[in-house]
């Protein structure tokens, strides 16, 4: 009897990938899709707040 791997979709094109510990980009299928999948993160899930010029508020009026 040989153990089955277990398999995961990559996240970011669907296709099966083994999960094993040689795998460094699981669980994506290769590093070109973990780097996609990072890419799309850090612009949508990750975004910077916009700052507001501190030169521009209120609080920086000659309060005299
Ligand atoms: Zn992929």
């Amino acid at each position: 009897m040989k153990a089955h791997a277990t398999v995961v979709n990559c996240p970011t094109c669907g296709k099966p990938v083994e999960w094993r510990p040689e795998n460094h980009f699981r669980p994506f299928c290769s590093e070109r899709c973990k780097q996609i999948d990072l890419g799309a993160w850090a612009n949508e899930e990750y975004r910077v707040p916009v700052q507001e010029d501190p030169a521009n508020t209120p609080e920086n009026d000659d309060a005299t």
